[in-house]
């Protein structure tokens, strides 16, 4: 038990007081063994999200974090080890495609997925939409199957982070989630957990991410970065875009078919192409190679069906349906209705609240309200255009997937309004703003 009673702890971080970093850790560590309730750590975090940590809380809350649990050294894996973690957003489904390919190319990835929080979609929730997945594996396990297929992505469990994953779920039913420190130390609490050479970070920055402009976009991803080398580990920080949704589905089961489609060289786009970079960053750092030969060898990779193949492997693996990988919708769950999205008007696509869109999909119930809730995978919307599309009146440039007409409707009419079309013609948006780090 910590020396200090939780409620002094949560009095200085309200008072705008430095929490000395052992008595942070010790309130992270009792919540995580269940001796601080779920009321005294929501305290916690309005008070750390208006007062804000400082760079030694944020450190010590990190570390309590990785604390909680076992780690996964990974020292059994001889391949070039790389992990990758998205801040979160809209149509988000990166992780889908890199971790798959980045095994492709001889990396290996093992990698701790959230789920969804607030208005963006979360990896486990995804991948859960496939028939027989699990995601709850043990770090033997974990282990086991990146030596055997390249690739694994698994939740938090008891054994890894799991003050993490109770203080994750706590922060989206809190509205304490858009923090730089708390996002910060729940990130890297992930990633440092795992023996890896190579962490890679999406820290999304616009409408449809918690850091909505990449001015406050790049202070996490320096914050983040700036953790990993305290712990003496490379970290890259790229700064990408989140002004639109990235892909085009905005669901779980619609998301997992999306990435079929990019991992079987169908699907190009925002989604590909930002899977491409990652993927390119992580073998060309530690390959050796250009950039240039690194896109390539993604490129390919997805083209030539080897990245479809480990993500084949990894589902099978982790005793999902791997007929997903053939025939996406042969295996994965439906929604009743399926409504077009048609446009209103001829115009420019100027700009899209994709925190909207993620919102009118979790309102489906892609998403969740309260911590305990479970999602529906079927339902969510497609929504197609982005930024500089030109769009005429009568064109479908989207669907909804819902469980009645009227959830349809409202979720149409929503997504509709999340759209400023011009008459002008309007640029498209730069994918990445900006790289930091080692
Ligand atoms: N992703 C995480 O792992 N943690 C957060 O707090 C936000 C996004």
């Amino acid at each position: 038990m910590n020396a200090r009673e939780p409620r002094d702890v949560l009095a200085a971080k309200r008072d705008g007081r430095a929490i000395p970093p052992d008595e942070l850790a010790g309130f992270i560590l009792d919540y995580a063994r269940g001796d601080v309730p779920d009321y005294q750590a929501a305290a916690f975090l309005m008070a750390a999200f208006i007062r804000g940590l400082d760079q030694s809380e944020t450190l010590a809350l990190t570390r309590a974090m990785v604390a909680s649990g076992s780690t996964l050294p990974l020292e059994g894996i001889t391949r070039p080890k790389v992990d990758k973690h998205s801040t979160g957003g809209v149509a988000d489904g990166v992780t889908l495609v890199f971790a798959p390919l980045a095994a492709s190319l001889g990396l290996a990835v093992a990698k701790l997925s959230g789920r969804g929080l607030g208005h963006t979609g979360g990896t486990l929730d995804k991948l859960e939409s496939i028939p027989g997945l699990k995601t709850a594996l043990k770090a033997g396990e974990i282990e086991r199957q990146v030596d055997a297929v390249g690739c694994a992505v698994a939740a938090q469990t008891a054994d890894l982070v799991p003050a993490d994953g109770a203080l994750y779920a706590l922060r989206d039913a809190t509205a304490t989630v858009a923090s730089i420190p708390l996002i910060a130390a729940s990130v890297m609490s992930k990633k440092l957990a795992v023996g890896t050479d190579l962490i890679l970070l999406d820290v999304k920055a616009g409408s449809g991410a918690f850091m909505k402009t990449p001015a406050e976009a790049e202070q996490l991803a320096r914050q983040c970065v700036g953790i990993a080398s305290d712990w003496g580990r490379k970290a890259r920080a790229a700064v990408t875009d989140m002004s639109q949704p990235l892909g085009d589905a905005v669901g779980n089961a619609l998301d997992v078919a999306e990435a079929v489609d990019v991992l079987a060289g169908r699907a190009h786009g925002r989604l590909r192409d930002l899977a491409i970079i990652f993927a390119a960053e992580a073998f060309s750092r530690l390959g050796g190679t250009s950039m240039g030969e690194g896109r390539g060898a993604a490129a390919r990779a997805l083209d030539g069906g080897a990245a479809l193949e480990r993500f084949r492997l990894m589902v099978e693996a982790q005793e999902g349906d791997p007929r997903v990988a053939d025939d996406p919708w042969s295996v994965l769950p439906r929604a009743p209705v399926v409504q077009p999205i048609v446009s209103q008007r001829d115009g420019f696509l100027e700009s899209v609240d994709a925190e909207a869109i993620g919102r009118a999909s979790s309102r489906l119930g892609a998403g969740r309200k309260r911590k305990s809730d479970p999602i529906d995978p079927a339902v969510g919307i497609v929504f197609r255009p982005k930024v500089g599309d030109r769009l005429g009146q009568g064109q479908r440039i989207g669907e909804v997937h819902a469980r009645d007409d009227d959830a349809a409707n409202e979720a149409s009419r929503a997504a509709l309004a999340t759209m400023t079309i011009s008459d002008h013609a309007v640029s498209p948006l730069p994918l990445v703003h900006a790289w930091c780090g080692a």
